[in-house]
Parts: structure tokens; sequence; C-alpha cells
């Protein structure tokens, strides 16, 4: 979930539409309620909404089922190191100790349907991903069917979430201690026990203080949309994306600041906005890109790359090529296409040899591995992923051996963008 900050209008019209959580002026006394913004999705085909909550779901009679368990922790992908990887934490909510079979059976469904989405599905390899076992007392979680449904579950999921039905909130408090058993945790997804149709998208600046991953997305395990949820939510935490719908009566975007977002811009004239490299083309999304105006809750005075994309509306299963090219810059900001066992903190000898690891990517992504002794590219040894400094060329001492992978896919037209693709590693020589 995104929030155009510097608009603050925002954040107050949608403290309203929650209907006065913080709301207290008779009870001056009151502790202090914190909220957390949360994004949600009407219908499995509706354009998102903003709204902020409590900042605990949780209806749960119990306490955190953790203690006195050690939850499991298994790898369901293991593509590299967690230092060059992007980690993604998948937990179960509303599953019972006989049904944790079944958990891992839907982790893999719902994330099968979201890698299927570009550019997820051509970079998959530059994830790892986490599956933790959460044991809930109940099978299901709270609100389903109905809002006087309360379950007992290890992370408090719920639907009705503030009285709204396709609100699925859970207690981020526990979804941080959780997410904390995995080796790492950029990104946190929680599936919830349920057929009804929901979830909900926190973003960082909204969990725990501490948290070391970007965003939580919460969604329904057995509802055939509800993956889009998840696809919506990374499309904030990794791409940096804002969101492409707008509000009636919203009216005109009140900043004449461009927004740091690449797929939102304050200018209409096609030529300066961020995605002129893109004008014209044919968009996945189904339009050609252009300046769309409406879009960061706002109706007017501010522009979007194409007609609809999965930043706009879920019954959009695409995003447009501007904001594929933003979540390539923002995989390839937590993680590399290039890695190797072999530190490049000490020199190596001539004869030692380098290998070197290229993720496993496809589709979209055109990575190509080149070396190089000190500046000089050695052609010859193009795409070979093990070489010694000898067979390069080396001889003598107070030389550096490098290998670099560049992603030349032509999802990228971004200079910066490319820059960002590309990973070295270099060794000096003795
Ligand atoms: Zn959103």
């Amino acid at each position: 979930m995104r929030w155009i900050t510097a608009a603050g209008t925002v954040l107050a019209a949608v403290a309203a539409l929650a209907g006065g959580v913080n709301s207290g002026s008779a009870e001056a006394a009151a502790p202090p309620v914190r909220t957390q913004h949360v994004e949600y999705f009407p219908g499995p085909r509706a354009e998102p909404r903003q709204v902020a909550v409590p900042a605990s779901g949780r209806v749960s009679r119990d306490g955190p089922s953790l203690a006195g368990t050690t939850p499991a922790v298994k790898a369901l992908q293991r593509s590299g190191p967690v230092s060059g990887r992007l980690d993604l934490v998948v937990m179960g909510d509303g599953y019972t100790a006989d049904e944790q079979g079944e958990f891992a059976a839907d982790a893999e469904e719902k994330l099968d349907a979201i890698f299927d989405v570009e550019p997820y599905r051509s970079y998959r390899g530059l994830f790892n991903i986490w599956l933790v076992d959460t044991v809930s007392h109940d099978s299901g979680v709270s609100g389903d069917p109905g809002a006087d449904a309360v379950k007992d579950t290890a992370l408090g999921s719920s639907f009705f979430c503030d009285g709204i039905e396709r609100l699925l909130c859970v207690d981020t408090d526990e979804v941080a201690r959780y997410a904390g058993l995995a080796p790492d945790a950029d990104i946190v997804f929680v599936i919830a026990n349920s057929a009804k149709y929901g979830g909900a998208g926190y973003s960082a600046a909204d969990l725990p203080a501490g948290s070391a991953f970007h965003g939580v997305a919460t969604m329904s395990s057995d509802n055939d949309r509800s993956y889009l949820i998840g696809a919506h939510e990374l499309g904030h935490s990794i791409g940096h994306l804002a969101d492409e719908y707008q509000y009636t009566g919203y009216g005109t975007y009140p900043s004449a600041e461009e927004p740091a977002a690449a797929n939102l811009t304050i200018h209409r004239d096609v030529g300066a906005t961020k995605w002129y490299r893109w004008l014209g083309t044919q968009d996945p999304s189904g339009s050609v890109v252009g300046t769309y105006e409406g879009g960061g809750y706002y109706e007017a005075g501010i522009y979007r790359p194409t007609e609809t994309s999965i930043m706009r509306s879920l019954a959009s299963t695409d995003f447009n090529v501007v904001g594929r090219e933003a979540m390539i810059a923002g995989f390839y900001a937590d993680a590399d296409a290039l890695t190797s066992s072999l530190p490049t903190t000490r020199p190596i000898g001539q004869g030692r040899l380098i290998t070197v690891c290229l993720a496993p990517l496809t589709g979209l992504a055109d990575v190509e591995l080149t070396w190089y002794v000190d500046d000089r590219q050695v052609l010859a040894a193009t795409g070979d992923q093990s070489v010694t400094p000898r067979e390069l060329g080396v001889r003598g001492r107070g030389h550096k051996v490098t290998a670099t992978v560049t992603d030349l896919s032509t999802a990228i037209r971004d200079p910066a963008v490319r820059a960002a693709a590309t990973t070295s590693l270099t060794w000096a020589v003795r």
C-alpha cells in the first residue's frame, strides 16, 4: 500500500472513512489507539480502497500460540543465498495441527498463481520462498462466514475488520514474531484458511517498529481471485508503485510536486512524463501507453500510464510496462542475478577456480555474464561460470578479475534501471 504523504488530505479523508477509529473527544483521557492504514479489495474484480483500522485486529480469546511450540520453517524455493535474494515468507492462519499439509498445498497453489503474473514469472529465480507453519487452535478464521464468527487462530486473522466484510486484518505483531523465525524476511504473505474473498495490504510504515520486511499482504486460501491481492501488494512493497485508482469526489491532485512513484505524473504532456520511453507502446493490460487522467486516489491533475492495470483494478491481471520496469528495478534493489561463494574480500591465486552462480531467470529476463581483467573484457570467456585468472590471461601481480551480469531485458528502457540490473563481483589476484 502506498500513501501520497505530500497530500495529507488523503490520510485525513481515509481516517474519516474508517468511521472515526481515533475519535474520542468526549473521553479525552482514553489512551490513544494505534491505527494502521490498510488497503482492501471490495470484490474480486473491484478497485481497491484504503482505510485506517485499529492496529490489532485480534478477536481470539487466547493469546499467541507460538509459546511452547517450535514452528517448522521450510524452504519452498531456495534459489540462492539470502543476501542475494528477495526472501518471501509465507505463513498460514486458521490451519490446525492436522491441517499443516493443507496449508503447504494452499501456499504453493497461491504462489504459483502469483508467479504466473509477469514480471514475477520471469524473475521468480530472484526469490527465496519460506513457509512458516503456524498452528491454530481452530480451523478457519474469524468473520467467516459471518461477522459474528469468532475463531482462535495463531495470527488473529479476521474478515469484517473494522466492519468491512472483505477486509482481512491480521495481528501484525504476531506476524512479525513468526516472520523472525525464517532465515530472512523481505515480504510476508499471510494465507487465511477460507474460501471467502478478501485480503489486505499493510505498508512498511504501519508495521511494528523494527520489522525487517517491507510489507504484509493477507489473502484467503480458497478463492481463485485472491492471489491478485498479493500480486498487487507486492507492486507497492517491491516496485514502490502507487495506486492507479481514484475515488469519486476526490477532485484535483492538490500538489505541484511530482509523485515519487514511477507510475504517476502531474504532467499531461506526454514528452514530460517519466515514462516517455514507453509512449505509444501497446501495453499488456490492453491500452496504448500514454497519459490517462486520474490516479493516486485523485480524479484530475494526475495521470497514469494506461487505461487500466493491476495497480488500478484487480479486474486486470497485468502490470503495465511502466509498472513492470519498476518491479524489475525493485527486484534488483534487493536481489542479485550474480552470486559466488568465493569471497571477494581476499586476494586469490592465479590458478584459483572462480565459480559464479546465475539466478535461474526466464522469459522477460535476458542476463549476460561477462568477464574482465582489470578493465579489459575477455570476450572468449563470455558466459563461462567457472574460470581461473590464468585462463583469463592474468600474468604477474596486481591485477583484478571482474564478473559482471547485465540484464539486457527489453522490459527495461531506463538506463538507471539497467544499471541497477547489473551486478559485478571483483577479485584481486595476488
Ligand atoms: Zn494498492
